[in-house]
């Protein structure tokens, strides 16, 4: 076991801030962000930072796209906005909502609901699926299973479906609607000599068990990420996925697929279903949407669920749930463009190919004595620090292990996203081999300083 060298711990410059995201205060003295290039950021002093996260797992096409300012500024001249509510729309928008519907094709999609962020459009999808269940005359079919350690948002209701105890512990939640399943981490979870596939097939198990103890004529819907992202990228184990949609196929659940960082060519395929083979009958989409150049998310759905929202014998009426800025004509003509750029570059194919540099490159760190487990797949890879090797051997909190690697890469000239001892990276899309290189230069010099600090 482990001894630290010091015994001053390290606490983190963002652990210093009383809220993690949307508290403004100087006073704090935050890092500011003032300009992006390419897979670069610089702050108000002009430091320069590769930014390994883009942005928080979202600027795929890096910091200054031109075709994307060009698409926005164009909007602005002719129409900055206008709604979508009551049977009026704008052109951008139905021409991202056909062009999304061909771009997703992993199983059927219909329709489109436009949201301003991956939050929203994933409440969006609870009210989609209690509508459905209202108007098929099965009230009761209205909770959800989510995952432990899964992350959905941070309104009421995405952050009852996340899995993360931080979200949850002070704000009464989860919502009482909400289940949570186990997380598809065989690295930490695995029996002694289970197989990935023997791994899959006993949480699959459990979700069955799960659903009948609930009863099935209860649940309405299972929501999943392709791959955890904020959990700390998680990769489903071999057969996971497949196992899991025969146990929600078997009791009439619906598959939503939270494709808000995995979708657009982040895992080397244009969406995480195509990578898993997952068949939803509801997808978020997010982030990559617009490159993140503008908010936007959306909600695709499947005839299954739209025709009987559409269905003249359902008696409910409108689907009463919209937002001012559902459809924005801005964001919604930049994400057009993205995925414009995104079909015309290749992009997921571009991924597919940079990805053995960045993984390997990576994974070669993996033998450091600090270092539990390095685990991801296209263009996103999470590191977990723990001692001895073993993932039930967490380095004491107050040596803030993760927070040092993260200011030593800051200090190195990378941003990356600390958690705990949990490192999470998934660089734009278009990062050069050169810069994946510096990425892993700048990553083994902060490595080298962590290691130097604990004493085996
Ligand atoms: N779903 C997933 C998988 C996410 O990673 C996130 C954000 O990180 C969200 C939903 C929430 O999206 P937003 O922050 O745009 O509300």
């Amino acid at each position: 076991t482990s001894v630290l060298k010091d015994d001053k711990g390290f606490k983190g410059h963002d652990m210093l801030a009383p809220f993690t995201a949307g508290w403004q205060s100087s006073d704090l003295h935050p890092l500011v962000i003032e300009k992006s290039q390419g897979s670069y950021v610089y702050d108000s002093n002009g430091r320069k930072y590769l930014d390994s996260l883009a942005g928080l797992w979202c600027t795929a096409l890096g910091g200054n796209e031109p075709r994307l300012v060009a698409a926005a500024v164009a909007q602005l001249n002719t129409l900055p906005f206008y709604h979508s509510f009551w049977n009026r729309t704008t052109k951008p928008s139905l021409d991202l909502a056909k062009e999304l519907l061909e771009t997703f094709t992993a199983s059927k999609m219909a329709k489109v609901f436009f949201t301003n962020s991956g939050s929203e459009a994933n409440d969006t999808q609870v009210k989609l699926v209690w509508y459905y269940n209202n108007a098929l005359g099965r009230p009761n079919k209205k909770k959800f299973i989510a995952r432990a350690k899964s992350y959905h948002g941070s309104t009421l209701i995405a952050a009852s479906l996340s899995g993360l105890p931080a979200l949850h512990q002070k704000f009464d939640l989860p919502a009482p609607f909400v289940l949570h399943t186990d997380c598809p981490h065989y690295w930490r979870f695995h029996l002694p000599g289970e197989t990935e596939e023997e791994f899959s097939t006993r949480l699959a198990n459990n979700l069955e068990e799960l659903i009948l103890k609930e009863g099935p004529e209860t649940i309405a819907a299972f929501i999943a990420e392709p791959v955890m992202g904020a959990g700390g990228v998680i990769t489903p184990p071999a057969t996971y996925f497949e196992k899991i949609q025969a146990v929600v196929k078997k009791y009439d659940i619906l598959f939503i697929a939270d494709e808000v960082i995995c979708a657009f060519g982040r895992l080397g395929t244009m969406f995480g279903c195509d990578k898993y083979n997952i068949k939803p009958d509801l997808v978020s989409v997010a982030k990559a949407l617009s490159s993140a150049y503008m908010p936007i998310g959306a909600v695709l759905v499947s005839p299954k669920v739209s025709d009987v929202i559409y269905s003249q014998s359902n008696k409910l009426g409108t689907f009463s749930h919209g937002f001012t800025y559902s459809g924005h004509p801005v964001s919604c003509a930049v994400a057009a463009e993205a995925l414009k750029i995104y079909k015309e570059r290749n992009i997921a194919e571009q991924v597919q190919n940079i990805a053995p540099r960045f993984q390997d490159g990576l994974k070669a760190f993996s033998d450091s004595p600090i270092i539990g487990e390095i685990r991801g797949t296209g263009l996103i890879l999470g590191t977990e620090f723990t001692d001895n090797k073993s993932p039930n051997d967490p380095f004491p909190s107050e040596w803030g292990i993760g927070a040092y690697f993260g200011a030593q890469c800051e200090k190195h000239g990378m941003l990356v996203r600390v958690a705990g001892d949990n490192i999470m990276m998934s660089p734009p899309f278009i990062i050069t081999p050169e810069e994946v290189d510096e990425l892993i230069s700048i990553y083994g010099k902060a490595l080298k300083a962590t290691e130097e600090r604990v004493e085996e």
